[in-house]
């Protein structure tokens, strides 16, 4: 799931906005002013921030200048009322990904939301001779296609996305099985041993007591 940072002060934008993000699938956390949101942009698990450019306590572009510096990689909606070309150029320059002028359509904010998380999702990953094509679903061991089931699927991108660092069975279990109690353990090492086959048993490594680690390389 992904979680949207909505920082704007008018309740009568931020109330119906954050609906509809969540209708869209994602966790909303609102903050209605500068300082708080500012605050909140700076923790990993926001994915996208969409930021009123006259907040209270800290202007949108100052906060957008910041949360730069610190978080490159998070995409930015700026919502602005100012309508002059000037404000929309330096809006982009402070590091905004996108903008959209109020008054705006909820469908249009929608969409520009959607674009952005896309963009900032990379739809492949490769490492070690291991390519995942995501949307397409397709997995390459040097070169050659492999057909994996789906849960060996979502195992292979967990430890992929994190190769060369440990992680921990909980997390896969959670992220994959959605079973953070650990009821499906022995199933997890099942489907490691059936991905090992099937990508070269030496990519995965398992880090006792801990988890496994995808080898880099
Ligand atoms: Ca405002």
């Amino acid at each position: 799931m992904t979680t949207v940072l909505l920082a704007e002060d008018d309740v009568g934008i931020a109330e119906p906005l954050s609906r509809a993000l969540q209708r869209e699938g994602h966790q909303v956390v609102v903050a209605g002013d500068g300082p708080d949101a500012l605050q909140c942009a700076t923790q990993d698990e926001v994915d996208l921030l969409v930021l009123d450019l006259g907040l209270p306590g800290m202007d949108g572009l100052d906060i957008c200048r910041r949360v730069r510096k610190q978080r490159p990689e998070l995409p930015v909606l700026m919502l602005t009322a100012r309508t002059d070309e000037v404000d929309f150029v330096v809006g982009l320059d402070a590091g905004a990904d996108d903008y959209v002028a109020k008054p705006f359509r909820l469908a249009e904010l929608l969409a520009r939301v959607r674009a952005l998380l896309r963009r900032s999702v990379p739809d492949a990953l490769e490492v070690g001779g291991v390519r995942m094509e995501l949307s397409a679903r397709r997995v390459l061991v040097d070169g050659a296609e492999v057909g994996l089931a789906n849960k060996e699927f979502e195992l292979l991108r967990v430890l992929l996305h994190r190769a060369g660092q440990v992680v921990s069975r909980e997390e896969i279990l959670r992220e994959v099985w959605n079973d953070p109690e650990l009821k499906t353990s022995k199933t997890l090492d099942m489907h490691v041993s059936w991905l090992r086959r099937k990508i070269g048993g030496q990519r995965i490594a398992t880090v006792r007591g801990l988890g496994f680690r995808f080898n880099v390389g």
